[in-house]
């Protein structure tokens, strides 16, 4: 298989996680961590609102279920992949870095919102730990805008803060 196909199959599987999430009404946004022999090490999704967790970004939840295998990987140098529906936010860019991960892929760039994975690359300042994570950005329209569907589905759900700041009155 080529990297492209592998990647269309990981970023799909990413896909279908951002689904469950927004069926359990919280952030459309899955990962998968996978291996360079294209084992599935972990699956994740965002639970913030299902956990009541602000930290509980799907590349968190994907880090944490892969468990041992990031341990293993930083001592046998296995190389990790990690994909996401979503462009990792500040803390997730952070986690990646911190979990011996050597390729980052996500769908869709995340302008508006907290994306930081580009932000923080630019400015250099953890050029050797960036260096040494190679980033794949929007590789596939298709799935891209299946992502971007998501989101706006997540902008009109009730759930959402911005909608229950609304509702409030603030
Ligand atoms: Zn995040």
């Amino acid at each position: 298989m080529t990297t492209s196909t592998n990647d269309r199959m990981f970023l799909t599987m990413a896909l279908e996680e951002a689904k469950l999430a927004l069926e359990e009404n919280t952030y459309p946004v899955g990962a998968v961590i996978v291996d360079e022999q294209n084992k599935v090490i972990a699956k994740g999704r965002n639970r913030v609102h299902t956990d009541k967790d602000a930290t509980a970004h799907a590349e968190i939840d994907v880090i944490r279920n892969a468990g041992q295998a990031i341990l293993d990987a930083k001592v046998s140098g296995r190389v990790l992949t990690i994909y996401s529906s979503l462009e990792p936010c500040p803390m997730c860019t952070g986690a990646i870095l911190f979990s011996h991960i050597r390729r980052a892929v996500w769908l869709k760039n995340d302008e508006e919102g907290f994306g930081g994975y580009r932000k923080i690359k630019e400015t250099m300042v953890f050029d050797r730990r960036f260096s040494s994570v190679k980033m794949v950005a929007e590789p596939l329209d298709d799935l891209k805008h299946q992502q971007e569907t998501l989101m706006d589905k997540w902008a009109d759900n009730p759930h959402n803060v911005i909608n229950l700041r609304k509702a409030s009155g603030k």
